[in-house]
């Protein structure tokens, strides 16, 4: 086994499994060291997102909103199913087999990239060594010019409802349940709170949504946070806000929370609970002494815009450095930092990093909201297009929500753009890309868009901005 390289990268998930591809095709000698296990013990590159986060939970949500759409929507198509049923051992089983084709598929990647992938802890040391402990224990002592550490996240822990791995759970364990629970405690309102609620209220659970907040989805466009709310409430999705939730008993058919909102102290008895309150950056056995690798207060690796880490040649990027915990993000910084390190520009742009919550109708979003451009002082219009209005939503039977967008007033710059309907994480990418390009309003009224497509509706929405819109009255 080769022991110096290039570039070593700690963690192979969607921030370092990348950064690794992007500096082998920099032709740069690169080693990904990753520690993941999955529950039978073997170990898999991709981390949390292609493991148990991001992929896993799409799983999921395709099958359960199938499911969902084969009972309330199948027949207003015509189509007679009989009654339908939902096999969860199967549905599990299809998860596995895509997680496991995406992770193997890492494998195949490292290999045209020329990446030496190593399964085991990584752990830095001063002086750009690194050392590698493999699967059998044996230790190594490795070497690199560069180092990248992308060692992720973990789920937060709620001190007073402890997991216990089978009815106190976290995102994992709530991804891997073999029966429908009768009532699922989902602990935060958040995006993964929503999605694993919807996911398992889709199947028939009875689903309570305890969120400490007053305000639901303070970091989306408030428009949007409003209907989605109203959305999830017609779905069944029992959201409780300004709950707190203070302690847990173990019960007989479950587990008893105990909480307070407005009304005062409350309790709930519900089968399992999944605690999605958050997740907080992973750096277990990941610094050896003296490397001098700063952490800030809560845990985060200090990094400067670039991802440099406070020791020359040591990056850092993903979940376990600033900003949004999201697997995008993480890869955009992955690829960029190999790029500087073979010499090359780049820059990751985090006023544009998309938000997507996967849920039925999707949500997703880009840039400023109204509450903060209104915030900012600046004189800002506004644009929107429901797709009520769409001809492709009525004929998708999915005519929810609307798409808006915030535009300054004077120089016509798109600010925001906030959809929430259907395919709404794929729509947004046209938003990303026209706000790269400081794209205004008027750019996207004079570019043409097909017809009949849920697209249509950025359209319109621009168009709406300067009361042009076509399909709709303009208000
Ligand atoms: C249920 C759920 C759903 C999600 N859905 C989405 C989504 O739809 N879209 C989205 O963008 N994001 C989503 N996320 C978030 C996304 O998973 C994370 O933002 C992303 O995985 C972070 O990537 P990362 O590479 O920084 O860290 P991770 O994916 O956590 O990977 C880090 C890897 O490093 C390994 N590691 C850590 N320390 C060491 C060490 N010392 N030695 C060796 N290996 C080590 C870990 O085992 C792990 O494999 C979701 C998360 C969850 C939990």
């Amino acid at each position: 086994m080769a022991t110096e390289f290039d570039v070593i990268v700690i963690g192979g998930g969607p921030a370092g499994y990348p950064c690794a591809i992007r500096a082998g095709q920099n032709k740069l000698s690169v080693a990904c060291i990753d520690e993941w296990q999955n529950r039978d013990g073997t170990y898999a590159f991709g981390g949390t997102c292609l493991n148990a986060g991001c992929i896993p939970s799409k799983a999921l949500l395709e099958s359960s909103e199938l499911f969902h759409r084969a009972q309330t929507e199948f027949a207003a198509h015509g189509i007679g199913t009989g009654a339908v049923s939902m096999d969860v051992n199967a549905m599990q089983a299809r998860k596995g087999k895509i997680v496991k084709q995406s992770t193997m598929g890492i494998l195949a990647l490292f290999k045209s990239a020329g990446v030496t992938p190593l399964q085991g802890h990584g752990k830095l040391l001063s002086g750009g060594r690194v050392e590698f402990t493999g699967k059998d224990g044996a230790k190594s002592l490795l070497s690199a010019k560069h180092i990248v550490l992308a060692s992720g996240s973990t789920p937060m822990p709620l001190k007073n409802v402890p997991f216990d791995g089978s009815q106190i759970v976290d995102s994992w364990g709530a991804l891997d349940f073999t029966e429908v629970p009768k009532k699922l405690g989902v602990i935060g309102a958040g995006v993964i709170g929503l999605e694993l609620g919807s996911v398992w209220r889709r199947l028939g659970a009875e689903v309570i949504v305890l969120e400490a907040l007053d305000k639901f989805l303070p970091i989306a466009d408030q428009a949007v946070a409003k209907e989605a709310a109203r959305h999830f409430q017609k779905q069944g999705l029992d959201i409780r806000l300004g709950a707190k939730v203070t302690g847990c008993e173990k019960a007989k058919d479950g587990v008893m929370l105990q909480f307070t909102d407005a009304k005062g102290a409350q309790t709930v008895v519900v089968e399992k609970v999944v605690v999605a309150i958050g997740r907080r950056p992973y750096t277990a056995e990941l610094l050896g002494e003296g490397t001098g690798v700063e952490l800030d207060e809560r845990g985060f690796i200090n990094v400067d815009h670039d991802c440099r880490t406070s020791v020359p040649n040591v990056w850092a990027i993903g979940d376990v450095v600033r900003g949004p915990m999201l697997a995008h993000k993480g890869k955009e910084e992955g690829v960029v930092v190999a790029d500087a390190i073979a010499g090359k520009a780049g820059e990751v742009n985090y006023n544009l990093v998309p938000s997507v919550i996967y849920t039925a109708p999707e949500i997703a979003w880009v840039g400023l909201t109204e509450e903060q451009a209104k915030e900012s002082g600046r004189a800002y219009k506004v644009g929107a297009f429901p797709f009520m209005a769409s001809g492709r939503a009525r004929a998708m039977e999915a005519a929810n929500g609307f798409c808006k967008i915030v535009a300054d007033k004077d120089s016509d710059e798109i600010l925001g753009v906030h959809v929430i309907g259907p395919m709404a994480g794929e729509l947004i990418a046209e938003a990303v890309l026209a706000m790269e390009y400081s794209a205004s309003t008027e750019d996207l009224q004079r570019t043409m868009h097909a017809h009949p497509t849920l697209s249509e509706a950025m359209h319109e929405a621009a168009l709406n901005a300067d009361k042009l819109a076509i399909d709709i009255p303009n208000r």
